[in-house]
């Protein structure tokens, strides 16, 4: 049963970080509600407050600027699945949000939401690091850009501050001759396994130029695999498909895979190498 909150609703930012700081453990900022209302339901979390972030202004846009895409903080899964620039510049962060849990939560749940949430079974975060996304934080009185390896700290935990709230994700959009894949993995409610890979070839497109690959949903967070993107970059295509297996075992080691319900840690670590793979190959064929 839900207990009784107060229902703050600010106007600003800067008043979003006052109510954070001056109440502390017994506030917490509510965008769409869906993980949040459902922990406070199942009588997970209790909170006293909770701060409406819903009507700030300016935080539900998607722009395009200068090469990067500026998401706000309270786009939902849909819009982002239906926003037209997402869909000519990111496609494969389009095809994520279309397969983001049911039409119902991506309706209401916003992509600040999830980042912020950090439940380990989410999608988004795996992509953006791939991607070389950066999170802005914001409190009263100062700004900054979180890397999403930083952003990412532990299951259910992010770096941002007790007074600071999410506003916006920059993504940089692929340039020419890159192919950006997500593939998951699952057959619960949420995802068991998700891998991310971007990569750009070189200009005869023969060999792997730059390549980001991130690991997610099988750990307690998504984390970037540089050991795996060292084994096939600067590597002919050829070359590089032969050694996927290898950089597909190391990306399961690195993806600290925990043994749950979803299947064995030794399961998971082996669907990273299969999807791991599979997205390589797709990124490529989109060069
Ligand atoms: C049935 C179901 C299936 C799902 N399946 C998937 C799936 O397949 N893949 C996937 O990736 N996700 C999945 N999800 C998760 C879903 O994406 C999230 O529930 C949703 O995006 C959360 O957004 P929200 O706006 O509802 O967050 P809320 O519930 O409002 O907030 C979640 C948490 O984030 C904090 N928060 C929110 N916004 C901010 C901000 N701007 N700054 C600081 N803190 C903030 C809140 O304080 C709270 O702690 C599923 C969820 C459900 C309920």
């Amino acid at each position: 049963m839900l207990r009784r909150f107060r229902l703050e609703e600010p106007e600003t930012v800067r008043e979003v970080s006052e109510l954070l700081a001056r109440f502390g453990e017994s506030a917490k900022v509510y965008a769409g509600g869906t993980e949040l209302l459902l922990a406070m339901k199942e009588g997970l979390v209790q909170y006293e407050r909770l701060i409406n972030v819903k009507k700030l202004k300016g935080l539900n846009e998607v722009k395009l600027d200068n090469g990067t895409a500026h998401i706000g903080t309270l786009c939902t899964h849909r819009q982002l699945e239906t926003a037209p620039v997402l869909q000519q510049r990111l496609p494969a962060l389009v095809k994520l949000e279309k397969n983001v849990a049911n039409v119902r939560v991506r309706q209401v749940g916003t992509l600040g939401g999830n980042l912020c949430f950090a439940e380990p079974h989410a999608d988004p975060g795996i992509l953006l690091m791939a991607l070389g996304a950066k999170m802005v934080a914001e409190k009263s009185s100062s700004k900054r850009e979180i890397t999403a390896e930083a952003f990412f700290v532990d299951a259910y935990e992010t770096c941002l501050e007790a007074d600071e709230m999410l506003t916006e994700i920059q993504v940089p959009v692929p340039k020419a001759k890159s192919g950006v894949a997500y593939l998951k993995f699952g057959y619960l409610e949420r995802p068991s396994v998700g891998v991310a890979v971007a990569l750009t070839l070189s200009d005869d497109g023969k060999s792997v130029g730059d390549i980001k690959i991130a690991v997610g949903c099988a750990g307690p967070a998504p984390k970037s695999v540089p050991e795996s993107e060292a084994i096939l970059k600067g590597k002919s295509t050829d070359e590089a498909v032969h050694r996927l297996a290898e950089a597909g075992e190391v990306a399961g080691r690195a993806a600290r895979a925990i043994s749950d319900l979803h299947g064995s840690q030794e399961y998971k670590e082996h669907i990273v190498g299969v999807l791991l793979k599979r997205a390589f190959q797709n990124a490529v064929s989109q060069c």
